[in-house]
């Protein structure tokens, strides 16, 4: 319980992110003698990709990749100068600085900070198609976080669906803890393979990385994990139970079927923009990774001064870039408020550069290959779309129809992203569906317009902030 007023604290830096962005940026930063608060919600820091990397019961068998994250953020651990707040949410974050947090049993801080550094990462793409709200259907990512968290393991009975590299990364997870998955039912297109063959000088200077994801196929297929490849029309249905008990989907012009208990679905990530687009900052459509993201300068610099973005919310480079992207953002804070000059943040700049540019050199070839079809984005009339408040694709398109332009209309009429995720997990769709049923590029149809609390705060909370403004 709280004293029931919020504090009032000031800091150089502010890392919202304690992911390989945020902790690199933190690191960096504290090294150059900022004051740096760093603010997750988890209660550990790692981030997505090294979620509890130095507590995690199964650390050992969820292979090298999550073994790197340990390092940095037993570095960012014992790191002097960083002021580490877990299980803290921002709910809030004005232009010159000013954070809401709320803490874990509900106290409020007003964080003043002189710099913003947003590393807050990716989100899983929504994929909506008939039966994805059963009971039993589950984001690919989600079963990670158990995994990682808590060591929880599904039982037999796992399908996977869906598309991207994360899918075959869990798939290879499950079958290291004792779970053979009973199919990956793969739905990258077809014409995305010859996309991705024009970059393949990208691809021979990621070698090292595709290499990585060839293994965790080769794995897979050693074990006889049943892959099909190419599917479309996914529908899963429920059991007498009403949860799900099957994957139904096209491929090679018939109709297939698989059994499942628990249907992992997964059609990549996408940058979470939720507080640089309640900043009103200018974001611009990505048309190979089919997502937003805000338009950034060289050092993740923003179009509000000492407000940067490192790492997947930027755009999707993956956790390697994150990091680097991370030192260059903590360097231009740092030159921003005169701890460096010009000439030695471009010096401390080169190496990051350097290894920024190899990790990013793969994406073009990873992005064409694993572009998502129409199929799986703009999905049929019955379909739930947006999920806090049980709208329909229908619904929308009948919006449409009725006159509404954008989805800022649509969530007036029909309530779509009005819910607690706040469109979290329709707003790519609705602003995909609009697009479609409207001929118009996704570009010009726009976003929602967020508004902040970022996340649910309950009034008492608000009332501690009652105090601060007399
Ligand atoms: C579910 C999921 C699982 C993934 N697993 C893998 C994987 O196993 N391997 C891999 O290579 N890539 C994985 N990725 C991709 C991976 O996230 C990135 O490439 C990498 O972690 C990006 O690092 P980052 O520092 O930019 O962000 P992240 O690692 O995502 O860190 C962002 C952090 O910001 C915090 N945050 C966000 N909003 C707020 C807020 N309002 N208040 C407080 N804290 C906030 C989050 O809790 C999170 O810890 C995954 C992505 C997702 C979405």
């Amino acid at each position: 319980m709280t004293d029931g007023m919020a504090r009032v604290e000031t800091c150089d830096l502010a890392v919202i992110g304690t992911g390989p962005a945020g902790m690199a940026a933190a690191v960096a930063a504290a090294e150059l003698g900022l004051s740096v608060v760093a603010v997750d919600e988890q209660s550990v820091p790692g981030g997505q990709i090294y979620r509890n990397v130095l507590a995690s019961p199964v650390a050992a068998r969820l292979g090298p990749d999550y073994g790197h994250g340990a390092a940095l953020a037993a570095a960012f651990d014992a790191a002097e100068g960083i002021s580490r707040r877990y299980g803290t949410t921002v709910w809030t974050l004005s232009a010159d600085g000013e954070i809401g947090l709320r803490g874990e049993r509900g106290d409020i801080v007003l964080l003043r900070a002189k710099a913003v550094i947003l590393a807050t990462g990716a989100l899983e793409r929504p994929m909506p198609f008939p039966g994805w709200t059963l009971p039993g259907v589950m984001t690919a990512g989600s079963a990670q976080i158990l995994l990682k968290s808590a060591a929880v393991v599904p039982a037999d009975g796992v399908v996977l669906t869906g598309s991207g590299p994360l899918l075959y990364l869990v798939a290879a997870q499950l079958l290291d803890i004792g779970v053979r998955p009973g199919a990956i039912v793969e739905t990258t297109p077809g014409a995305n393979y010859r996309a991705a063959a024009r970059h393949w000088r990208g691809a021979a200077h990621g070698a090292a990385t595709l290499l990585k994801g060839l293994k965790l196929i080769a794995r897979l297929r050693v074990a006889r994990v049943p892959m099909v490849s190419g599917a479309t029309g996914l529908s899963a249905e429920a059991g007498a139970d009403g949860a799900v008990a099957r994957l139904k989907y096209h491929c090679g012009g018939r109709e297939r079927s698989v059994a499942c208990s628990l249907l992992l679905v997964h059609q990549g990530v996408v940058p979470n923009v939720q507080i640089s687009r309640s900043l009103d900052l200018p974001h611009d459509w990505d048309a190979a990774q089919r997502c937003w993201r805000p338009r950034l300068g060289e050092w993740g610099d923003t179009a509000l001064p000492g407000i940067f973005v490192a790492g997947d919310g930027g755009g999707i480079g993956g956790a390697l870039a994150a990091e680097e992207q991370g030192r260059l953002a903590a360097l231009a804070a740092a030159c921003r408020l005169g701890r460096i000059d010009e000439q030695e943040r471009n010096r401390r700049a080169d190496a990051p550069r350097r290894a920024l540019a190899h990790h990013l050199a793969v994406r073009p070839f990873l992005d064409a290959l694993y572009r998502p079809g129409d199929d799986a984005v703009v999905p049929a009339d019955e379909v739930v779309v947006c999920r806090c408040e049980e709208v329909t694709a229908g619904e929308i398109r009948r919006c449409v129809v009725d006159g509404c332009v954008g989805p800022n209309q649509v969530k007036s009429f029909i309530r779509s992203g009005m819910g607690p995720c706040q469109g979290r997990m329709c707003g790519l769709t609705v602003s995909e569906i609009i697009a479609a049923a409207r001929g118009m590029p996704v570009a010009d149809v726009g976003y929602y317009r967020l508004r902040q609390p970022l996340k649910p705060i309950t009034l008492g909370e608000l009332a501690q902030l009652e105090e601060v403004a007399q």
